[in-house]
């Protein structure tokens, strides 16, 4: 693979039955780029995540995560990269601080590794004492943030996250992209889905996909200069618009 790339797609497709979820997407992400993941809900992005995460096999095509096989080196991609999924994967009846422990156990971590990463994360993302409390008792935004220590936890070249804002307040979602900021400028690769177009502007590159396909990709301003959009809204708006037309005239 080349070097300079944290994920490299071609062709990839996953069908379910007769449905094609993800259709022949090929894309480009470049080792330590922000890169915004966007499309209408059911475009397929949960699904080519997934993919990428080596959770799910393709139904073809080919790709690398972090130099590895998307079909033939699922493993090494798990401990290569970091995964916050839409669905919430803490287990709520432990406290913050036990999720730590529980998941560094699980990526192999010994207790003083777990330890030591604890606090640098408790530190990082700002968790005070909300470490200690139960996680079925914390707002969504700090549940969140603790779910993306948790991704962080065996210190991840790329990280994964799908729709980590979701129902976060503007406050909590300003603070999640201050730390995704400072990952992506240690050099972390961050392929994030949102549907805040304000986070989109954030990120270096974007895509949008819609049932399915990449209908555009590029760097968020050059894309609205280039479709004349008033702002990415417009953009994303208009082009999942043109997209719908297209097909019902096919
Ligand atoms: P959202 O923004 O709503 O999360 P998404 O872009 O992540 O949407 P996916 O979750 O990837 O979309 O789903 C794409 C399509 O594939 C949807 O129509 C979904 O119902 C379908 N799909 C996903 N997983 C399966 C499955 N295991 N079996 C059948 N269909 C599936």
């Amino acid at each position: 693979m080349n070097a300079g790339n944290a994920v490299v797609i071609d062709n990839l497709s996953r069908h379910f039955r007769s449905f094609k979820a993800v259709d022949r997407i090929s894309l480009e992400v470049r080792t330590g780029e922000t890169f915004g993941f966007l499309g209408a809900n059911g475009a397929g992005k949960t699904t080519t995540i997934r993919m990428l995460c080596g959770l799910l096999s393709p139904t073809s095509g080919t790709g690398t995560v972090a130099g590895f096989d998307i079909n033939r080196q699922a493993e090494e991609i798990k401990k290569s990269i970091g995964y916050m999924s839409q669905k919430f994967s803490l287990y709520p009846d432990l406290t913050g601080k036990e999720n730590l422990s529980f998941y560094g156990a699980a990526y192999g971590l010994t207790r003083q590794e777990v330890r030591e990463r604890t606090a640098e994360l408790t530190d990082r993302l700002s968790l005070g004492d909300f470490i200690d409390r139960l996680t079925k008792s914390l707002p969504v935004g700090w549940r969140q943030r603790l779910a993306l220590g948790v991704s962080l936890l065996h210190r991840p070249r790329i990280l994964f996250l799908d729709e980590p804002t979701s129902g976060v307040d503007p406050v909590f979602r300003r603070k999640f992209w201050q730390i995704l900021y400072e990952l992506a400028e240690e050099g972390v690769t961050v392929f994030v889905t949102t549907h805040y177009m304000d986070e989109a502007e954030y990120c270096g590159r974007i895509s949008i996909m819609h049932q399915g396909r990449i209908v555009e990709a590029g760097q968020p301003y050059e894309l609205i200069r280039k479709h004349r959009s008033e702002n990415l809204e417009e953009l994303f708006i208009d082009l999942i618009k043109n997209r719908e037309t297209l097909n019902a005239e096919a």
